[in-house]
């Protein structure tokens, strides 16, 4: 995805040229290249731009926008998608001043924007300018470069510096990512289980991402030495599930309403839902399935009410095959979590502390719950 930063594009001033050269280049290099865009500098607009970029490609490329003025935003668009803080990196910074003193410049501090970092990023040192490019590498996988406008500082930049190692990351190669998608633990539990070795190998890479609705574990390979990137991908799934397995519910961009639906398919089950102080949270994220006749959130709830008595009487009374309840609790900081599913097994109950009360709480408690129904019907 090659996205060009520039009021000048947009009102037709200048003549886009760089987004061009840079597909061009990718193109030979066996890059499919996805979309190209020209923004204005607007920070809404280029953060929009860039959220939507990473969703869709591996790799995206800004030009422009790098520039001392404030109207060159496209740090402050990274720095904001990414949720990040831009900081003065001390090692830019001296270069910079340098330059200006060659030159028997005054060096005015606006200029010191040209030397942030944030911390994802390094920088991409600039022969013919004073705006260093930015090179992101996100724990997905995905790859964010930023380049500034004049064409003349972009060409060295790419062909010296970015395409090598663009290159050493599998550029144009056949690659095969595969994702598990966790639930019941935090990111940095499933990094320590799954240990420093299989983290920092470069071929297969093992990376781990937070998510709203799961931690992913994402595997993903190029060809090596003779082996294909199947067979590289196989080897370390085999150690991610040693490692976490157990807390795996799905599989790439699968969704919980997906995969519950898939496992209540195979029983023949529906399911009735009632939730209370959780603002309809497990509702939202199991979403209109056909499989659940009936979700309903209590404003109101009596706290001292057995949750097996909610849950057998929303499956009686839609006629469902299982009757989840769910109750959150906000207890300081964190949510306690209680949940009971009546199913044709009986009735199971459990309770969990999630992370953090509000809204952040609400949705955990919402995973909670779909994560045990997704281990009794694998149970039963
Ligand atoms: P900037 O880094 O946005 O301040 O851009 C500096 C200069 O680079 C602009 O004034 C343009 O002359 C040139 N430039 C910026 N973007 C492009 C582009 N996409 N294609 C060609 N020239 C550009
Ligand atoms: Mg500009």
């Amino acid at each position: 995805m090659l996205l060009a930063v520039g009021s000048e594009l947009t009102t037709g001033e200048t003549r886009d040229t760089n987004t061009g050269d840079l597909a061009r280049s990718l193109s030979g290099t066996g890059v499919d290249v996805l979309w190209i865009s020209a923004l204005p500098d607007r920070l809404a607009a280029v953060a929009a731009a860039l959220s939507g970029a990473l969703a869709a490609a591996d790799l995206v490329v800004t030009t422009g926008g790098l520039g001392p003025t404030p109207d060159d935003l496209t740090r402050e668009a990274i720095a904001e998608v990414l949720g990040e803080r831009p900081t003065v990196d001390p090692e830019l910074a001296g270069w910079l001043r340098h330059l200006f003193e060659r030159r028997g410049l005054a060096f005015a501090e606006t200029n010191l924007k040209q030397a942030w970092l944030i911390p994802s990023a390094t920088a991409i040192p600039n022969e013919r300018g004073t705006a260093p490019g930015w090179w992101i590498d996100r724990a997905d996988g995905r790859v964010v470069v930023a380049l500034p406008g004049p064409p003349g500082e972009i060409s060295p930049m790419w062909r010296d510096w970015v395409l090598p190692r663009l290159h050493e990351r599998g550029l144009g190669q056949e690659r095969i990512t595969r994702s598990y998608r966790l639930a019941g633990i935090g990111e940095s539990a499933v990094a320590v289980l799954l240990g420093e070795e299989l983290l920092r190998a470069d071929n297969p890479t093992v990376a781990t991402y937070a998510r709203s609705d799961a931690v992913d574990v994402r595997i993903s390979a190029v060809a090596q030495a003779g082996r294909g990137p199947a067979e590289l991908v196989e080897e370390a799934t085999a150690s991610v599930l040693a490692a976490v397995g157990d807390h795996v519910w799905g599989r790439d961009d699968e969704t919980w309403q997906a995969v519950l639906g898939r496992q209540l398919a195979e029983h023949v089950w529906t399911a009735a839902l009632v939730e209370a102080g959780t603002g309809g949270s497990t509702t939202r994220l199991l979403g209109e399935a056909a499989w659940l006749l009936d979700a309903r959130t209590l404003a109101a709830d009596d706290p001292t009410r057995p949750l097996p008595s909610l849950a057998e009487r929303a499956r009686k009374e839609a006629g469902a095959s299982i009757g989840i309840a769910v109750r959150a609790v906000e207890t300081g900081e964190d949510t306690r979590v209680e949940l009971a599913v009546a199913g044709p097994w009986g009735v199971s109950e459990a309770s969990q502390t999630a992370f953090l009360g509000g809204e952040e709480g609400r949705r955990r408690a919402a995973i909670a719950a779909a994560a045990f129904l997704h281990r009794l019907a694998k149970e039963h």
